[in-house]
């Protein structure tokens, strides 16, 4: 005897069911409901508590803000039509302890539908008037002859998405006959839904079976079991992502990249030990994560993720240098040309000594056709560049390794656009500062292998935060603030106001607050810098802050990653309410670098304060001076942008979450790993994977057009 599952359910169609019709099974069908399976997946989009039942004298002034049930007879049906021809029904209604006058307004033929003397469950708000008879307007109303059949009224109602020409009365027929039907023995089939998750593991975690939470998450007794049963239905959500995502990359590593490493644990060791300064034991084991897999026989998919200034670079090197060594190419795309440039510098420093060949690619690149050949023709080095880097037109011939930085201003697309390669499959290495906390971790990079540098080089200061409001006194001490920094002889960072129409605004906006500071600091060097500014002028810019030769540098966002100015102390952010969140944490990361203390002040609008900004960014503002944690930061920015959908590469209903919210869920999602992670039983996971499939069938297609 076996038990149905939802792959046996999901070939029963609903066209099997009683009362649908034919015309209501392909509007069903119209909307992605087939089977049965399909059905009790449709899950309710909120309850209507009618669950309170009580005997009419119970009835009291408490009640009249809350839906009450009674369970009653007809004792009298009337119509009546009013002068400006509004027909009122009346029933009245008893339990023998008190009346009812139930009324309806308008044609809704109440009258042809009840008849003195037929039992019916009533439920609406009730109203008691000074005579102390109840009344009910538009109340729901339904006949019962069994109190299990009702339908509409007497418990938590179920509601469901408006599908057209389908009530969700009908749909909850259906549920109840698909219930009834499970339920039942049937020649070799037990009653009940057979549960992917061992007894023992429901037993452990004290979660709902299958059929429990299904009947729980469409009609609950009670609060409660609805609860238990949504719990138990999200956490099979986030166990069907992790084992999607263990089965694409079990997959992934079946692949072979065609080449491998010539390179010897003691020269990487040499190699460390050369550099200018010596590791955190974070970068440490980060690097050799990284050595490892670049050794293994499949290609390397990693996400190496870890806090503004923490070293990533650094720990790329040692992936580079272990590729070109081994007679490969590197490309590594960066986001911006500054950063470019700065990673070209910085990792000369790493790399120099090692006789590795480093190639820049920016729109200033005088040999540039010499460098394109060389890619043509494969020659080992490190190329790195913008987005140009994955131009139609240049085919690395020998890729070893990409490397994406700032991987969140990339595309999906562009990142696998650097990977495509004639001849191998290379390893890929991404790289972001914008931490992601596990939850999006899981749905955006589930592919990957992730990588975290969770500690600073030592030295580095903590960076003092202030808030000020736009009013007068503290747009002063704003100014007071920078003297200050100014008479260390440091530099400051002023970002300007963001500002969502254009960057015409934007830059508006920058000339205004370059105007203030150069009136205000007239002794000093202030500069500006903004987006359509072109290449060289924003180029000759960034140098003279790099050397110094400016105090204050007044820009729009361009300078919002990777530059590395350690004598930069003060970084003012403008308008900082209209920032997001991960954006001001980068940007506050780009002080903070030397040895000087460094603050950072969060400016708001001039004229306004924390009381008349949005609440968002009011919430913004006090989450950034209070917490310096990227991944707290991350996940507070998540949970205030109310981000709640995972998906595949389209926003088809199939395959986001249905049940599960990643807003709200991340402590169903960490339960959720401990229950995965105590499945051993092979056989168990391929039944959950085969669940999978059926349930998010985007995810697999993705990764089959990679
Ligand atoms: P990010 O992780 O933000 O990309 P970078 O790689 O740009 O950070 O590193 C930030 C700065 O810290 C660079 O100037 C780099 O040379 C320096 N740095 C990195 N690792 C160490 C270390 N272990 N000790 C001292 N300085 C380091
Ligand atoms: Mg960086």
């Amino acid at each position: 005897m076996v038990k149905r599952s939802f792959t046996y359910l999901s070939d029963i169609n609903l066209d099997t069911l009683n009362g649908l019709g034919d015309k209501r099974y392909s509007l069903l069908k119209r909307n992605d409901l087939f089977s049965i399976t399909d059905l009790l997946r449709f899950f309710p989009k909120k309850h209507i508590d009618r669950s309170s039942v009580k005997l009419i004298e119970e009835i009291t002034n408490n009640d009249i803000n809350s839906e009450v049930t009674v369970i009653a007879y007809i004792k009298k049906v009337s119509v009546f039509t009013t002068r400006s021809r509004l027909r009122i029904t009346t029933l009245i209604i008893t339990d023998d302890t008190g009346v009812i006058n139930a009324k309806w307004f308008g044609p809704q033929y109440i009258e042809s539908r009840f008849k003195e003397g037929e039992r019916v469950a009533i439920s609406g708000k009730p109203e008691i008037k000074k005579s102390g008879t109840v009344e009910y307007k538009n109340p729901t109303i339904e006949k019962f002859d069994d109190l299990e059949d009702l339908n509409e009224t007497g418990s938590l109602i179920p509601v469901y998405n408006k599908l057209e020409g389908i009530t969700s009365s009908s749909i909850r027929k259906a549920l109840k006959q698909v219930f009834n039907i499970i339920s039942t023995k049937k020649e070799d089939l037990e009653p009940g839904i057979e549960d992917v998750l061992p007894d023992i593991i429901l037993k452990n975690f004290n979660l709902l079976n299958r059929l429990d939470s299904l009947k729980g998450i469409h009609f609950p007794q009670d609060k409660n079991e609805y609860y238990a049963s949504r719990r138990r239905l999200a956490i099979d959500e986030f166990i069907y992502l992790r084992v999607i995502f263990e089965s694409l990359k079990k997959n992934y590593k079946k692949q072979s990249k065609g080449f491998s490493y010539k390179v010897k644990i003691d020269e990487v060791e040499n190699y460390i030990g050369n550099l200018p300064f010596s590791l955190t034991n974070s970068q440490k084991k980060a690097a050799f994560e990284i050595f490892d897999d670049l050794k293994n026989d499949y290609p390397m998919k990693r996400l190496l993720q870890g806090e503004v200034g923490s070293g990533k670079t650094v720990v790329a090197s040692i992936a580079i240098y272990s590729t070109v060594q081994s007679g490969y190419q590197v490309a590594l795309m960066a986001p911006t040309e500054v950063l470019c440039e700065q990673h070209f510098k910085s990792l000369k420093s790493f790399l120099g000594k090692s006789g590795i060949k480093q190639y820049l690619l920016t729109s200033s690149t005088k040999e540039r056709e010499i460098i394109d050949r060389k890619i043509k023709e494969g020659e080992p080095g490190l190329y790195i560049g913008t987005h140009s880097l994955i131009q139609e037109k240049i085919k690395f011939k020998n890729l070893g390794l990409a490397i994406i930085d700032e991987q969140q201003r990339f595309g999906v697309d562009q990142r696998k656009k650097l990977i495509t390669n004639e001849n191998t499959i290379p390893d890929q290495l991404v790289m972001t500062a914008t931490p992601i906390p596990r939850t999006t971790a899981l749905s955006i990079y589930g592919d990957l292998d992730i990588t975290t540098i969770n500690e600073l080089p030592p030295g580095r200061k903590k960076i003092e935060s202030h808030l000020f409001n736009g009013l007068e006194s503290d747009n002063l001490k704003v100014f007071e603030k920078c003297k200050e920094h100014l008479d260390k002889k440091s530099q400051i960072f002023v970002v300007c106001p963001f500002i969502e129409e254009s960057e015409n605004s934007d830059i508006q906006a920058a000339e205004v607050v370059f105007q203030e500071y150069t009136e205000k600091f007239t002794k000093y060097n202030v500069k500006l810098l903004h987006g359509r500014m072109s290449n060289e002028d924003k180029e000759e810019i960034m140098k003279k802050m790099i050397r110094g030769e400016i105090d204050i540098l007044i820009s729009t966002v361009v300078i919002e990653v990777g530059i590395d100015i350690p004598n930069a102390s003060l970084m003012v952010i403008e308008s900082a309410e209209r920032f997001g969140l991960n954006q001001l944490h980068q940007l506050r990361g780009r002080v903070g670098r030397g040895n000087k203390q460094s603050e950072c002040i969060f400016h708001i609008t001039k004229k306004k304060s924390l009381t008349t900004i949005s609440d968002d960014g009011r919430k913004r503002l006090e989450a950034i001076v209070l917490l310096d944690d990227g991944f707290k930061l991350s996940e507070i920015d998540l949970e205030i942008r109310g981000e709640g959908k995972v998906t595949g590469t389209s926003q088809s209903g199939k395959s986001d979450l249905k049940v599960a919210n990643l807003r709200f869920d991340y402590d169903l999602l960490s339960e959720s790993k401990y229950i995965f992670d105590s499945i051993n039983d092979e056989k168990i996971k391929s039944k959950i994977l085969k669940e999978a499939e059926m349930f998010f069938p985007n995810y697999f297609k993705v990764e089959s057009s990679t």
